[in-house]
């Protein structure tokens, strides 16, 4: 059965891009039924923090990408990884490179020198006992490398991409997998990515290894491992990068990378979850762009994702997110849009009722919940700045006295339909044009020419008692 896995390194908060092959290994399992496991890559110490790793979860939570096993956490498996990397000794396929950084570094000067790509020249391959002892009485602590045939042509089925083939003299010589070990005393030191990526997914019994295209080089290396324990080799799908607008890699100069970014910036997880699922991905029925995971699950296949890079497309992501906002019930939208009203500084938000009509009002015209700051902006407040446009229409000839009788009229109560009224019974008494009367009321109440629908408009401030001070102050 399919069992696939999202793998990330907690070093920041959870990244669109592992968000993204995130949601084709969770859509891969959905379909086939299978299992979709979260394991964490935290082995490098130095750079892997705990709020990271519970950024990441919560963020994949968010987008309603739930795992079937785990979290699982690397640093809670080292044994194993000796174990495996014990085995490489064990069989003579790895050995015990005992090269100073110094002499590292003075073997790729010498090799750029000679126009040569930077390599390690698998120099420590075959020492003599006595080479050993030497270095090792001169205190000098191993790394493992494991050993990689120039001469090898690895190659895969990549499910995405076809045939890809990799020489083995592109992969940088032998490879380290363990680095050096604190003291002498011990055999060696903590594995490295490719060695804990490969015993993970062999001990886990992963089916298919769905991640991003930069990992290309990493797969050809992991086969070998793979090979090297007598594995059976999961099959590989390369997904395609996120680019921006100008091609290149979607990185943080774009101004956004984590999913945190987009929740603030007022994207619902729906809307994030369906776009990021059309990001190199296109559905058998291309017309469908709208989806739950769970409707995508049920079509997706790898076949359909591209090999091609997935151009970022913020209009297509504002028009997936107001899908998904318009269609949303205003008891949802209210408690959505509560948080940013108030970030915004809006003062009396008033009871559930009123913000519930509120939603209903200003819901259509959204399309991230952020604009809801700007769209209720003329919804609060006691007294308003009226535009240039709202001045002149309350200096026309007759407005005051048509702004003068509605005040009049305002009752206690003030619903759509006594509004309408109003209107109607001051177009009459004025004998101007129902129009003029509009305009004037906007004029008013709202200060500005342009804005939401006036008669729900003024039933919410009425509620507040702002109309008749708005109505007072613009006389
Ligand atoms: N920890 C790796 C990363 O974050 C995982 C790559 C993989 O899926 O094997 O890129």
């Amino acid at each position: 059965s399919v069992r696939v896995r999202i793998a990330p390194s907690p070093t920041g908060n959870l990244h669109i891009g592992t968000a993204r092959t995130a949601i084709f290994n969770w859509l891969f399992a959905h379909h086939h039924s299978g299992t979709f496991i979260l394991r964490i890559e935290d082995t490098d110490i130095e750079r892997s923090r705990p709020e990271y790793t519970d950024n990441i979860k919560s963020g994949l939570q968010w987008l309603g990408i739930n795992w079937d096993e785990g979290p699982f956490y690397q640093t809670q498996r080292l044994d194993l990884y000796r174990q495996y990397i014990q085995t490489l000794l064990d069989k003579g396929l790895a050995y015990r490179c005992y090269c100073t950084p110094d002499e590292l570094e003075q073997m790729r000067e010498a090799q750029k020198a000679r126009g040569e790509a930077p390599r390690y020249d698998n120099r420590h391959r075959n020492l003599s006992t006595e080479q050993e002892e030497a270095f090792i009485s001169e205190s000098r602590i191993p790394v493992i490398r494991f050993m990689i045939d120039d001469d090898r042509e690895i190659v895969w089925n990549d499910a995405i991409r076809g045939k890809v083939s990799w020489k083995g003299s592109d992969l940088g010589g032998d490879m380290v997998v363990a680095r050096a070990a604190d003291s002498q005393d011990e055999a060696f030191g903590q594995p490295l990515y490719n060695l804990a990526v490969v015993v993970d997914d062999i001990d886990m019994k992963i089916t298919q290894v769905i991640r991003g295209e930069d990992h290309i080089a990493n797969t050809a290396k992991q086969i070998l491992l793979y090979e090297a324990y007598g594995a059976s080799v999961p099959e590989f799908a390369h997904t395609p990068l996120i680019l921006n607008q100008e091609g290149r890699k979607l990185s943080k100069r774009d101004g956004v990378t984590s999913i945190d970014d987009f929740k603030k910036m007022g994207f619902l997880p729906e809307a994030m979850a369906n776009y990021m699922t059309l990001l190199g991905w296109t559905a058998p029925d291309s017309t469908q762009e709208i989806f739950t995971l769970e409707e995508a699950a049920k079509v997706f296949t790898l076949e359909r994702v591209n090999k091609a890079g997935a151009k970022f497309d913020w209009d297509k992501l504002d028009w997936v997110n107001s899908q998904y906002l318009h269609h949303l019930p205003p008891e949802k939208l209210v408690d959505l849009i509560i948080p940013y009203l108030q970030e915004a500084g809006y003062q009396d938000l008033g009871d559930r009722t009123w913000l519930l009509k509120l939603a209903t009002l200003i819901g259509p015209s959204l399309t991230r919940l952020t604009d809801a700051v700007k769209e209720s902006r003329l919804l609060f407040g006691e007294t308003l700045n009226f535009t240039e446009d709202a001045l002149n229409q309350l200096k026309t000839t007759g407005v005051k006295e048509i702004l003068q009788e509605i005040l009049s009229k305002i009752e206690a109560e003030l619903t759509e339909e006594t509004a309408k009224e109003i209107v109607n019974q001051v177009t009459k008494s004025q004998g101007v044009k129902k129009g003029v009367v509009m305009k004037s009321l906007r004029a008013g109440l709202m200060g500005e020419s342009h804005g939401p629908d006036l008669m729900q408009s003024w039933v919410l401030l009425h509620q507040k008692g702002w109309d008749k001070l708005r109505l007072q102050q613009s006389l």
